[in-house]
C-alpha cells in the first residue's frame, strides 16, 4: 500500500487534482483512500457527488468513541473510499491533531485493508505548522507529492513544504516524489517548474494545463475523469495517475533561499524581467 500525502499552497488545486488522480487510478482498477485532511472537508466532494454528510471528527462529538467505520468511510466514484477528517470548533483545539485522531480512529476501524493499493491524504497546504505535518511526521504517508504552478507565492510554498519534508526525511522513511504543475498559465511555466523541481532535487512529475472543463465538472460534482471521460483533461489526469504510479524517483528534497528562488524566476520565468 502507498501512502499518499499532498501538499501546496491553498488553492492551488490540491483536491481537484487529488481527486481526479485518484478517479484516473480507480479506473485503472486501483484500490483507493481518500482522506481529507482540510477542515473545509472538501476534498473528496468530486469522488462523492456531493459534499462528505459527517466528518471523523464531527462524528465523534456528537456520537463519542463508539463509531461504525460506515458512518465515516463512504463510497465514492468506482468505489474509492472517502473520508474527511473535518476540524475542530474554529478557534478551538488544533486541527493538526484532529487529523492525527481521525487517521488512528480510521486505523483503529481497520480501514486500512491489504486490498488498499494507495491512501492519499489530502493536505492543507500553506500552514507548514507541526500540527500539518502530523501526516508525514507520524509516517503515515511516506511519498509526498506538491502541487505548485508558475507564480512566485506557489512556488514560496512549496519550497517551505520542502523544508519540512527534509526535516522528517532525514530521520524517517518520507520522500519527496515530485512537483506536480497545475498551470496558471504564467509565461515560460513549464521550464519554471522544471527548473524549481530540479534545484530541489526531484522531478516535475506532470504539467496538468488549466481547463475550464475542470470547473464545469466542478459544478456538476464530478471529476473530469467522471464528467467528460473522452475529453483531452480526462487524459491529462490519466497521464499523471500513469507517472504517479510508475514513479520511481524519491528523494530528500534539498529546499533553496529566498534569493535563490527569486534567481530561478528571473532565469526562467520571464520572458523580459
Ligand atoms: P486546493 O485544494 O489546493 O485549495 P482546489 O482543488 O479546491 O484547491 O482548487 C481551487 C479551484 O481551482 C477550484 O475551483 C478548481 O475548480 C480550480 N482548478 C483546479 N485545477 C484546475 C485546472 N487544472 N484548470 C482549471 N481550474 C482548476
Ligand atoms: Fe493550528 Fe498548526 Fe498550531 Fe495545530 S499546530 S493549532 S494546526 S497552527
Ligand atoms: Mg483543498
Amino acid at each position: 500500500m502507498r501512502q499518499i500525502a499532498i501538499y501546496g499552497k491553498g488553492g492551488i488545486g490540491k483536491s481537484t487534482t487529488t481527486q481526479n488522480t485518484v478517479g484516473a487510478l480507480a479506473e485503472a482498477g486501483k484500490k483507493i483512500m481518500v482522506v481529507g485532511c482540510d477542515p473545509k472537508a472538501d476534498s473528496t466532494r468530486l469522488l462523492l457527488h456531493g459534499l462528505c454528510q459527517k466528518t471523523v471528527l464531527d462524528t465523534l462529538r456528537d456520537e463519542g468513541d463508539d463509531i461504525d467505520l460506515d458512518d465515516i468511510l463512504k463510497p465514492g466514484y468506482l468505489g474509492t473510499m472517502c473520508v474527511e477528517s473535518g476540524g475542530p470548533e474554529p478557534g478551538v483545539g488544533c486541527a493538526g491533531r484532529g487529523i492525527i485522531t481521525s487517521i488512528n480512529m480510521l486505523e483503529s476501524l481497520g480501514a486500512y485493508t491489504p486490498e488498499l493499493d494507495y491512501v492519499f491524504y489530502d493536505v492543507l497546504g500553506d500552514v507548514v505548522c507541526g500540527g500539518f505535518a502530523m501526516p508525514i511526521r507520524e509516517g503515515k504517508a511516506e511519498e509526498i507529492y506538491i502541487v505548485a504552478s508558475g507564480e512566485l507565492m506557489a512556488l514560496y510554498a512549496a519550497n517551505n513544504i520542502a523544508k519540512g519534508i527534509q526535516k522528517y526525511a532525514n530521520n524517517g522513511k518520507v520522500r519527496l516524489g515530485g512537483i506536480i504543475c497545475n498551470s496558471r498559465k504564467v509565461d515560460k511555466e513549464y521550464e519554471l517548474l522544471k527548473a524549481f523541481a530540479e534545484e530541489i532535487g526531484s522531478q516535475l512529475i506532470y504539467f496538468v494545463p488549466r481547463d475550464n472543463l475542470v470547473q464545469r465538472a466542478e459544478i456538476n460534482k464530478k471529476t473530469v475523469v467522471d464528467f467528460d471521460p473522452e475529453s483531452g483533461q480526462a487524459d491529462e489526469y490519466r497521464a499523471l495517475a500513469q507517472a504517479i504510479d510508475r514513479n520511481k524517483l524519491f528523494v530528500i528534497p534539498k529546499p533553496m533561499t529566498q534569493d535563490r528562488l527569486e534567481e530561478i524566476m528571473m532565469e526562467h520565468g520571464f520572458m523580459d524581467a
